[in-house]
Protein backbone atom coordinates (compact mmCIF):
# COMPACT_ATOMS: atom_id res chain seq x y z
CA UNK A 1 0.00 0.00 0.00
CA UNK A 2 1.45 3.58 -0.83
CA UNK A 3 1.82 5.73 1.80
CA UNK A 4 -1.06 7.89 0.80
CA UNK A 5 -3.23 4.83 0.28
CA UNK A 6 -1.97 3.86 4.31
CA UNK A 7 -3.05 7.43 5.21
CA UNK A 8 -6.58 7.27 3.73
CA UNK A 9 -7.26 4.09 4.88
CA UNK A 10 -6.53 5.27 8.23
CA UNK A 11 -8.19 8.15 7.98
CA UNK A 12 -11.14 6.12 7.18
CA UNK A 13 -10.79 3.90 9.93
CA UNK A 14 -10.74 7.09 12.42
CA UNK A 15 -14.40 8.16 11.30
CA UNK A 16 -15.69 4.46 11.30
CA UNK A 17 -14.51 3.88 15.16
CA UNK A 18 -15.66 7.58 16.17
CA UNK A 19 -19.50 7.35 14.52
CA UNK A 20 -19.63 3.38 15.88
CA UNK A 21 -18.50 4.21 19.81
CA UNK A 22 -20.51 7.19 19.39
CA UNK A 23 -17.10 9.11 20.59
CA UNK A 24 -16.93 13.01 21.30
CA UNK A 25 -15.48 13.96 18.21
CA UNK A 26 -18.19 12.11 15.59
CA UNK A 27 -21.23 11.89 18.34
CA UNK A 28 -24.12 11.67 16.67
CA UNK A 29 -27.43 12.53 18.04
CA UNK A 30 -28.84 9.16 17.95
CA UNK A 31 -26.76 6.24 20.25
CA UNK A 32 -25.16 3.44 18.46
CA UNK A 33 -27.24 0.79 17.42
CA UNK A 34 -26.79 -1.96 20.07
CA UNK A 35 -27.68 -5.21 18.74
CA UNK A 36 -27.45 -7.28 22.45
CA UNK A 37 -26.23 -10.73 21.72
CA UNK A 38 -28.63 -13.79 23.12
CA UNK A 39 -26.68 -15.22 25.89
CA UNK A 40 -28.05 -18.53 25.28
CA UNK A 41 -27.10 -18.49 21.63
CA UNK A 42 -25.15 -22.25 21.74
CA UNK A 43 -21.35 -23.07 20.91
CA UNK A 44 -20.16 -25.32 18.66
CA UNK A 45 -21.32 -29.08 19.20
CA UNK A 46 -18.98 -31.04 21.78
CA UNK A 47 -17.75 -30.97 25.30
CA UNK A 48 -17.60 -27.18 25.53
CA UNK A 49 -21.22 -26.25 24.24
CA UNK A 50 -23.05 -24.44 26.73
CA UNK A 51 -25.98 -26.63 28.24
CA UNK A 52 -29.59 -25.68 29.29
CA UNK A 53 -29.03 -24.59 33.15
CA UNK A 54 -25.75 -23.39 32.85
CA UNK A 55 -26.47 -19.62 33.68
CA UNK A 56 -27.86 -20.55 36.76
CA UNK A 57 -25.27 -22.87 37.72
CA UNK A 58 -22.82 -20.71 36.80
CA UNK A 59 -24.60 -17.73 39.13
CA UNK A 60 -24.68 -19.92 41.91
CA UNK A 61 -20.47 -20.92 41.58
CA UNK A 62 -19.96 -17.05 40.78
CA UNK A 63 -22.01 -16.04 43.87
CA UNK A 64 -19.87 -18.37 46.24
CA UNK A 65 -16.62 -17.65 45.03
CA UNK A 66 -17.85 -14.05 45.69
CA UNK A 67 -18.93 -14.97 49.56
CA UNK A 68 -15.58 -17.31 49.86
CA UNK A 69 -13.19 -13.84 49.23
CA UNK A 70 -14.73 -10.92 49.56
CA UNK A 71 -13.35 -10.89 52.87
CA UNK A 72 -9.76 -11.90 51.47
CA UNK A 73 -6.57 -10.53 52.78
CA UNK A 74 -3.97 -12.28 51.31
CA UNK A 75 -2.23 -9.55 50.09
CA UNK A 76 -1.65 -5.86 51.31
CA UNK A 77 -4.44 -4.26 49.36
CA UNK A 78 -6.83 -6.32 51.33
CA UNK A 79 -6.60 -3.79 54.31
CA UNK A 80 -6.72 -0.52 52.43
CA UNK A 81 -9.27 -1.13 50.09
CA UNK A 82 -12.91 0.10 50.91
CA UNK A 83 -14.98 -2.63 48.57
CA UNK A 84 -13.72 -6.17 47.39
CA UNK A 85 -14.62 -5.46 43.45
CA UNK A 86 -15.37 -8.88 42.12
CA UNK A 87 -16.84 -8.59 38.64
CA UNK A 88 -20.24 -7.96 37.14
CA UNK A 89 -22.08 -9.26 34.36
CA UNK A 90 -23.53 -11.74 32.87
CA UNK A 91 -21.96 -15.51 34.15
CA UNK A 92 -22.98 -17.50 30.85
CA UNK A 93 -21.12 -14.85 28.59
CA UNK A 94 -18.97 -15.67 25.71
CA UNK A 95 -17.14 -12.53 26.31
CA UNK A 96 -15.08 -11.49 29.36
CA UNK A 97 -13.09 -8.62 29.61
CA UNK A 98 -10.42 -8.02 31.89
CA UNK A 99 -8.92 -4.87 33.09
CA UNK A 100 -6.16 -4.23 35.95
CA UNK A 101 -7.65 -2.92 38.77
CA UNK A 102 -9.97 -0.89 40.70
CA UNK A 103 -9.63 2.77 40.97
CA UNK A 104 -11.20 5.35 42.76
CA UNK A 105 -14.81 4.95 42.01
CA UNK A 106 -14.72 1.25 41.96
CA UNK A 107 -13.59 1.26 45.12
CA UNK A 108 -16.35 3.31 46.61
CA UNK A 109 -18.98 1.14 44.55
CA UNK A 110 -17.84 -2.25 44.06
CA UNK A 111 -18.09 -2.72 40.84
CA UNK A 112 -15.54 -2.67 38.28
CA UNK A 113 -15.42 -0.03 35.44
CA UNK A 114 -17.14 2.41 36.36
CA UNK A 115 -15.21 5.83 36.32
CA UNK A 116 -13.82 7.46 33.24
CA UNK A 117 -12.28 4.53 31.66
CA UNK A 118 -15.60 2.30 32.26
CA UNK A 119 -17.99 4.83 30.59
CA UNK A 120 -15.66 4.70 27.61
CA UNK A 121 -15.64 0.84 27.83
CA UNK A 122 -19.50 0.65 27.98
CA UNK A 123 -19.12 2.68 24.52
CA UNK A 124 -16.83 0.29 23.03
CA UNK A 125 -18.73 -2.60 24.04
CA UNK A 126 -22.04 -1.15 23.11
CA UNK A 127 -20.65 -0.57 19.73
CA UNK A 128 -20.02 -4.21 19.40
CA UNK A 129 -23.33 -5.04 20.62
CA UNK A 130 -22.49 -6.21 24.16
CA UNK A 131 -23.17 -4.69 27.76
CA UNK A 132 -22.68 -5.38 30.97
CA UNK A 133 -26.32 -5.40 31.83
CA UNK A 134 -26.74 -8.44 29.52
CA UNK A 135 -24.46 -10.62 27.42
CA UNK A 136 -20.86 -9.54 28.63
CA UNK A 137 -19.15 -10.27 31.97
CA UNK A 138 -16.13 -7.70 33.62
CA UNK A 139 -13.45 -8.30 36.15
CA UNK A 140 -10.09 -7.37 36.83
CA UNK A 141 -6.65 -8.84 37.57
CA UNK A 142 -6.36 -8.00 41.32
CA UNK A 143 -9.91 -7.16 42.97
CA UNK A 144 -8.96 -4.47 45.78
CA UNK A 145 -7.72 -0.90 44.48
CA UNK A 146 -4.20 -0.68 44.60
CA UNK A 147 -2.74 2.67 46.33
CA UNK A 148 -0.04 4.42 46.31
CA UNK A 149 -0.53 6.13 49.56
CA UNK A 150 -2.64 2.71 51.41
CA UNK A 151 -3.33 5.37 54.40
CA UNK A 152 -5.22 7.36 52.71
CA UNK A 153 -7.76 5.81 50.70
CA UNK A 154 -10.00 8.75 50.84
CA UNK A 155 -7.62 10.52 48.26
CA UNK A 156 -8.28 10.88 44.60
CA UNK A 157 -5.25 10.05 42.36
CA UNK A 158 -3.89 7.74 44.89
CA UNK A 159 -4.08 4.94 41.97
CA UNK A 160 -0.41 2.56 40.77
CA UNK A 161 -0.73 -0.71 39.12
CA UNK A 162 -1.04 -3.65 40.83
CA UNK A 163 2.29 -5.23 41.67
CA UNK A 164 3.68 -8.59 40.32
CA UNK A 165 3.19 -9.95 43.62
CA UNK A 166 -0.03 -8.52 44.15
CA UNK A 167 -1.30 -10.05 40.68
CA UNK A 168 0.14 -13.26 41.43
CA UNK A 169 -1.23 -13.59 45.31
CA UNK A 170 -4.83 -12.78 43.79
CA UNK A 171 -4.81 -14.71 40.27
CA UNK A 172 -6.69 -17.54 41.73
CA UNK A 173 -9.76 -15.84 41.94
CA UNK A 174 -9.99 -14.57 38.65
CA UNK A 175 -8.52 -18.10 37.06
CA UNK A 176 -11.83 -19.40 39.74
CA UNK A 177 -14.17 -16.74 37.63
CA UNK A 178 -12.65 -17.89 33.87
CA UNK A 179 -13.26 -21.85 35.24
CA UNK A 180 -16.61 -20.88 35.80
CA UNK A 181 -17.22 -18.57 32.83
CA UNK A 182 -16.16 -20.99 30.13
CA UNK A 183 -15.67 -17.51 27.92
CA UNK A 184 -15.36 -18.10 23.95
CA UNK A 185 -13.45 -15.22 24.52
CA UNK A 186 -11.38 -13.42 26.50
CA UNK A 187 -10.44 -9.62 26.11
CA UNK A 188 -7.31 -8.34 27.98
CA UNK A 189 -7.63 -4.42 28.63
CA UNK A 190 -3.93 -3.24 28.70
CA UNK A 191 -0.45 -4.76 29.90
CA UNK A 192 -1.24 -5.57 33.39
CA UNK A 193 -3.96 -8.40 32.10
CA UNK A 194 -3.04 -9.13 28.59
CA UNK A 195 0.73 -10.25 30.95
CA UNK A 196 -0.76 -12.21 33.05
CA UNK A 197 -3.57 -13.58 30.98
CA UNK A 198 -0.91 -14.70 28.52
CA UNK A 199 1.96 -15.23 30.65
CA UNK A 200 3.87 -13.76 28.83
CA UNK A 201 6.71 -10.38 29.34
CA UNK A 202 5.79 -8.71 25.60
CA UNK A 203 4.40 -5.12 25.59
CA UNK A 204 0.87 -4.82 24.52
CA UNK A 205 1.70 -2.66 21.24
CA UNK A 206 3.17 -6.55 20.26
CA UNK A 207 0.17 -8.67 21.13
CA UNK A 208 -2.77 -6.63 20.10
CA UNK A 209 -4.34 -7.20 16.60
CA UNK A 210 -4.27 -10.79 17.29
CA UNK A 211 -6.17 -13.28 18.44
CA UNK A 212 -4.59 -16.19 20.59
CA UNK A 213 -5.29 -19.16 22.60
CA UNK A 214 -5.89 -19.44 26.12
CA UNK A 215 -3.18 -21.41 27.79
CA UNK A 216 -5.47 -23.92 29.73
CA UNK A 217 -2.58 -26.13 30.69
CA UNK A 218 -0.35 -23.65 31.69
CA UNK A 219 -2.88 -22.62 34.38
CA UNK A 220 -4.76 -25.37 35.23
CA UNK A 221 -1.94 -27.99 34.99
CA UNK A 222 -3.49 -31.66 35.39
CA UNK A 223 -1.13 -31.94 38.78
CA UNK A 224 -1.57 -28.71 41.15
CA UNK A 225 -0.86 -27.68 44.46
CA UNK A 226 -3.62 -25.48 44.50
CA UNK A 227 -6.70 -27.11 45.55
CA UNK A 228 -8.75 -23.78 44.14
CA UNK A 229 -7.20 -24.39 40.44
CA UNK A 230 -8.45 -28.08 40.46
CA UNK A 231 -10.86 -28.26 37.27
CA UNK A 232 -13.24 -31.06 35.95
CA UNK A 233 -12.48 -32.47 32.18
CA UNK A 234 -15.41 -30.56 30.73
CA UNK A 235 -14.27 -27.45 32.14
CA UNK A 236 -10.63 -27.94 30.61
CA UNK A 237 -11.97 -29.21 27.44
CA UNK A 238 -14.51 -26.09 27.24
CA UNK A 239 -11.10 -24.23 28.41
CA UNK A 240 -9.21 -25.37 25.13
CA UNK A 241 -11.48 -23.33 22.93
CA UNK A 242 -11.03 -19.81 24.61
CA UNK A 243 -9.10 -17.65 22.82
CA UNK A 244 -7.63 -14.17 24.19
CA UNK A 245 -7.90 -11.10 22.42
CA UNK A 246 -5.73 -8.02 23.57
CA UNK A 247 -6.23 -4.79 22.94
CA UNK A 248 -5.49 -0.98 25.24
CA UNK A 249 -6.67 -0.09 27.92
CA UNK A 250 -9.38 2.43 28.12
CA UNK A 251 -7.98 4.80 30.26
CA UNK A 252 -4.64 4.71 27.70
CA UNK A 253 -7.17 5.46 24.81
CA UNK A 254 -8.35 8.72 27.06
CA UNK A 255 -4.77 9.86 27.17
CA UNK A 256 -4.15 9.11 23.49
CA UNK A 257 -6.85 9.19 21.01
CA UNK A 258 -4.90 7.88 18.23
CA UNK A 259 -5.14 4.89 19.87
CA UNK A 260 -8.59 4.60 19.01
CA UNK A 261 -8.62 3.08 15.67
CA UNK A 262 -6.35 0.36 16.61
CA UNK A 263 -8.84 -0.69 19.11
CA UNK A 264 -11.50 -0.54 17.30
CA UNK A 265 -9.78 -3.39 14.88
CA UNK A 266 -9.49 -5.28 17.73
CA UNK A 267 -13.08 -4.69 18.91
CA UNK A 268 -14.43 -5.57 15.31
CA UNK A 269 -11.88 -9.21 15.30
CA UNK A 270 -13.85 -9.72 18.61
CA UNK A 271 -17.35 -8.73 17.21
CA UNK A 272 -16.71 -11.11 14.17
CA UNK A 273 -15.20 -13.76 16.10
CA UNK A 274 -18.91 -13.89 18.32
CA UNK A 275 -20.68 -13.55 14.85
CA UNK A 276 -19.20 -16.82 13.51
CA UNK A 277 -20.82 -20.61 14.81
CA UNK A 278 -24.14 -19.00 15.50
N1 LIG B 1 -9.36 0.26 35.40
C1 LIG B 1 -9.33 -1.08 35.50
O1 LIG B 1 -8.43 -1.72 34.98
N2 LIG B 1 -10.30 -1.68 36.16
C2 LIG B 1 -11.30 -1.04 36.72
O2 LIG B 1 -12.15 -1.68 37.30
C3 LIG B 1 -11.32 0.36 36.58
C4 LIG B 1 -10.35 0.99 35.93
Amino acid sequence: MSDMNKLIADAKQWVEQEKVWNDALYATKKPATVRPVSPSVPLPEGEGARKPGDASLKAAALRALYEKYKTCTRCSLGHSRIKFVFGVGNPDTEALFIGEGPGYEEDRRGEPFVGKSGQLLDKMMAAIGLSRQTNAYIANIVKCHPMTNPSTPEARGNDRPPSPDEVATCSPILLQQIAIIQPRLIMTLGSPSTKMVLHTRDAITGLRGKMVSFDVDYFYPEITTMEELKIDTRTREALRATKVIPTYHPAALLRNPNLKPESWEDLKLLRDTLAQHR
